[in-house]
């Protein structure tokens, strides 16, 4: 059935969209609805309609979903950082779990699936230990900092987000009662004005070391000295920089990077290997989550000290440096030179010696590696990006026949589609873990193991 702009509809809410929309059907047409929640009963005006899906404006709420809670954060609905608190903690559980395995069913092809319970948090706010606060000014002039409303790039004013580390108001604080003082100017996006684009936070859960850098659109930033010293009033403080990005354009931080007090570091550890963490650096938000995650990676490659392994996108080694304590050798790979960098120093700090990195993309350095010198794996690791594997890359793994497969994504969708290829053959699905990285938001990470079936 076709529906036209205005028509009002009934409908069940049985999904959510990557922007916490709430997703029904009816007779087949899907509509997307802001603001509800999975399990609600609504009445929704069709606002723009295409053939086989529309969205709609929430009129009614006909029966309020029974997982419906009150939001812990008071502007959570405008702000595009969380997309589920209003559905309790146990259903979005449930939902995640649903959509890995809906995925796996019906892009991956695989039936009747025996999945490990999904990892959740005990507490799940104040997880994050990274945090990146735009800044910018209000109607009335006022320099304002926070994050973004969903989808767009207007600010809503926040310093005491419920999923960062308590302490970031106290640095939020600091740094726009500076601008406030010495009249410092927050960037300006629409004309390109004005200095202070970004405050980042980070804050070592293990370590109790905090990092600031202030991206600018500039090189200095105001009586830096006054600055600092207000900075270091805060106990965990280690590391104050400035990130300097002139350009005209999203990407958050810029090449350069100036060290204004302390160490241009921090240091935190994932079960026992410490990590070296630079502003520039890519680490995983969730330190408590990414322990469970990478114990259970470790744990599906079944290492018992003879193997060698493949870590293909590294990132800054986290993942190679954890398997490097069981295996024979491991081989990680990864596309930022300056995260390969991170590696091999992480490595030396942990005084790990039986691990080796490459720089490239994985699926032209393991083909290579394979047909010009044919190394040999027992065991591969993959964490590729949302868009998944490329196909190259599966191939030389059907190729090079590892006894097994540890697959970790931040995306089920392409997670299932690579499972069909590597699983057509010579390999089954054994084993399947979802753990909760991102509470109260709609991504989740999967680990999958993977056994050789045919020699
Ligand atoms: N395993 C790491 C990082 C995972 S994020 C960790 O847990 O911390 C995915 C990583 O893949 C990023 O570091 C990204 O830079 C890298 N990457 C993206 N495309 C790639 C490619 N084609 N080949 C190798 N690495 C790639």
């Amino acid at each position: 059935m076709e529906f036209r702009k205005n028509d009002i509809l009934t409908l069940d809410i049985e999904d959510c969209g990557v922007d916490g929309e709430g997703i029904g059907k009816a007779d087949g047409f899907t509509v997307f609805v802001k603001d509800a929640v999975i399990g609600d009963r609504i009445k929704a005006k069709i606002i723009k309609a295409k053939k086989n899906y529309g969205y709609g404006r929430l009129m009614e709420v006909i029966t309020p979903s029974p997982y419906r809670v009150k939001p812990a954060c008071s502007i959570a609905r405008q702000c595009g950082g969380c997309q589920l608190q209003a559905l309790s903690y146990e259903q979005q559980l449930k939902f995640k779990e649903k959509k890995v395995r809906g995925h796996l069913e019906r892009i991956g092809g695989f039936q009747n699936l025996d999945m490990e319970p999904i990892m959740g948090m005990e507490a799940p706010y104040h997880y994050r230990n990274k945090a990146q606060f735009p800044v910018g000014k209000n109607k009335d002039g006022k320099i304002i900092t926070g994050f973004y409303a969903g989808r767009t790039h207007s600010i809503i004013d926040n310093r005491e987000c419920i999923l960062g580390v308590k302490q970031n108001k106290e640095v939020l604080d600091r740094v726009i009662g500076h601008m406030e003082k010495y009249h410092v100017q927050p960037y300006d996006e629409a004309t390109g004005k004005g200095l202070v684009r970004h405050i980042m936070i980070r804050y070592g859960f293990h370590t109790d070391e905090m990092m600031v850098c202030l991206i600018l659109n500039g090189d200095k930033i105001p009586a830096e000295k006054a600055l600092v010293e207000s900075l270091c009033e805060i106990p965990e403080m280690t590391s104050i920089t400035i990130n300097v990005n002139k350009k005209r354009n999203n990407v958050i931080l810029g090449d350069q990077l100036r060290l204004l007090w302390g160490q241009s570091y921090i240091t935190d550890s994932i079960g026992d290997i410490s990590y070296q963490i630079s502003p520039l650096s890519f680490f995983q938000v969730n330190p408590i989550q990414t322990e469970k995650l990478y114990g259970k990676a470790l744990e599906y490659a079944g290492l018992t000290g003879n193997e060698t392994v493949w870590d293909l996108y590294c990132g800054i080694g986290t993942i190679s440096l954890f398997l490097a304590q069981k295996a024979k050798f491991v081989r990680g790979v990864e596309i930022v030179p300056q995260a390969i960098d991170n590696a091999r120093e992480n490595a030396k700090l942990n005084g790990i010696e039986n691990v080796e990195f490459f720089v490239g993309k994985a699926e032209e350095v393991l083909p290579r590696e394979y047909e010009k010198n044919g190394v040999y794996a027992d065991v591969i690791v993959v964490d590729p990006p949302r868009k998944g594997c490329d196909e190259v890359l599966l191939n030389t793994i059907l190729k090079m026949k590892p006894e097994r497969v540890v697959y970790v994504s931040c995306d089920s969708a392409t997670l299932a589609r690579d499972l069909k290829v590597l699983c057509a053959e010579d390999y089954e699905l054994v084993r399947v873990s979802t753990t909760d990285m991102f509470p109260q938001g709609v991504h989740v990470e999967v680990v999958c193991c993977l056994h050789r079936v045919n020699s």
